[in-house]
């Protein structure tokens, strides 16, 4: 019996979600200092020229070429500092004492650096040849006046911030947080610092998806848990439907009994449950509610934790107007272990990627890749991402990585 037979592809179901949502439209205007993570809702464009003006690159001596070329001593005719420029005439025969980021004086030539002079009774002497041009950082060089510096969809990092205040920019346009109201559902689910009862868990997932919704820079509205008890699933989804961009629940979408959350959604919104060709995390629910997007996780934590960062990730990217590739770049390493894996589903096993004593990546397995070992994230540092029709793997075979990114402490 094929158990993979209808399983939809990690590829289609991403396609699927993305080309359905399209960005918020909804922006906000922040000081620049407060746009750490945000996106840029409009193309940025320099009011200035990076650099401003032409300026030294040493702390050393402004010459004209015809000057050195005389091969004589060069009294200095006075300095220039950075934020003080040498504004007095500049007679031939002479040179100007210059420190790194001061304006050159005008006719300036070159800066040859300190390194490359001596001092002579009748002044300054060239010891090294001078070329056009040298030791000087041109005005515009970086960025020029007028161009788009970043364009719209840009995510502001460390990266972009400090480019916008050397612009002398203090007001971003962004595009708004996106929303998310979140859920977990079922009877056995439990506060951290509660008694448990026979039977019951803690609740792992909510906080994993608080979690990661905060770090991506989303407004999070925690509903809690819901028993599996129809009138108050309804209540839930229709309180989160109101409140958010997207609403996010984890657990009953598979087939048990007390898995009512594909009834009430068929009744509230247009629903997509899918059986995913991937491992872990198999059932996952994409669709429309009446005001949001809905994404149900399936309710093993590592499978919620995967399929979140897998599918959701991308579509709040695509939400949020970010229009970088939300997940890190895949590499091909060698296995430094067996890795056990059975045909029929993509998989994505945590590993650990290493340099081994050649300086060469490597990835090994965490152990159990069952998917209610949490711990398996801190373990590991990597997705190893085992393609659909791979069988075992022995060690010394290619396989992909991914490194985990910051949620998972990369
Ligand atoms: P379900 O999809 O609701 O049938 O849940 C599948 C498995 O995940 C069951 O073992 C649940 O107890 C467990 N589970 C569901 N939700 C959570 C949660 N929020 N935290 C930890 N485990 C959960
Ligand atoms: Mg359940």
């Amino acid at each position: 019996m094929d158990f993979t037979a209808g399983l939809m592809p990690l590829e289609t179901a991403l396609t699927q979600m993305l080309d359905r949502i399209s960005p918020l439209q909804d922006v906000e205007t922040l000081p620049l200092g407060r746009g750490f993570g945000r996106i840029a809702a409009r193309d940025i464009v320099s009011p200035l020229n990076v650099p401003g003006f032409d300026n030294s690159a040493m702390d050393g001596y402004a010459v004209r070429l015809a000057d050195v070329a005389t091969g004589n001593a060069l009294p200095v005719a006075g300095k220039a500092f950075a934020g003080q420029p040498f504004n007095a005439a500049w007679p031939v025969g002479t040179c100007v004492r210059i420190m790194t980021g001061a304006p050159v004086p005008a006719g300036c030539d070159a800066v040859v650096m300190q390194e490359e002079t001596e001092q002579t009774d009748g002044g300054v002497r060239v010891t090294a040849s001078v070329n056009a041009g040298q030791n000087i950082r041109r005005a515009g060089e970086d960025i020029t006046l007028g161009t788009v510096v970043y364009a719209a969809g840009q995510k502001l990092t460390v990266a972009e911030l400090p480019v916008l205040a050397s612009l002398g920019i203090a007001e971003l346009v962004v595009v708004r947080k996106v929303r998310v109201a979140i859920f977990s559902t079922g009877d056995e689910l439990q506060l951290p610092g509660q008694p448990l009862q026979e039977g019951q868990i803690y609740d792992t997932n909510r906080l994993a998806v608080h979690l990661m919704l905060e770090q991506l820079g989303c407004e999070v509205i925690n509903l809690g848990i819901i028993p599996d008890d129809p009138q108050k699933l309804r209540a839930a989804f229709i309180e989160a439907d109101n409140a958010a961009d997207v609403v996010i629940s984890s657990g009953g979408v598979s087939v048990g009994e007390a898995d009512y959350t594909k009834i009430l959604l068929e009744e509230l919104g247009e629903i997509g449950f899918w059986k995913l060709a991937i491992k872990p995390g198999k059932p996952f629910a994409f669709g429309k509610l009446a005001h949001s997007w809905f994404c149900g996780l399936p309710g093993n934590p590592v499978s919620a934790a995967l399929t979140f960062y897998q599918l959701v990730l991308p579509m709040l990217a695509k939400l949020s107007g970010n229009t970088a590739s939300p997940l890190p770049l895949r590499q091909r390493v060698r296995a430094a272990t067996r890795l056990k894996k059975s045909p029929g589903r993509l998989d994505f096993q945590r590993g650990i990627l290493t340099r081994n004593a050649e300086g060469a990546l490597e990835v090994s397995t965490t152990g159990h890749q069952g998917s209610h070992i949490f711990s398996s994230f801190s373990q590991g540092n990597c997705f190893i991402v085992l393609e659909r029709e791979r069988g075992n793997v022995e060690a010394g075979e290619w396989v992909e990585v991914e490194s985990f990114n910051h949620l998972f402490g990369g």
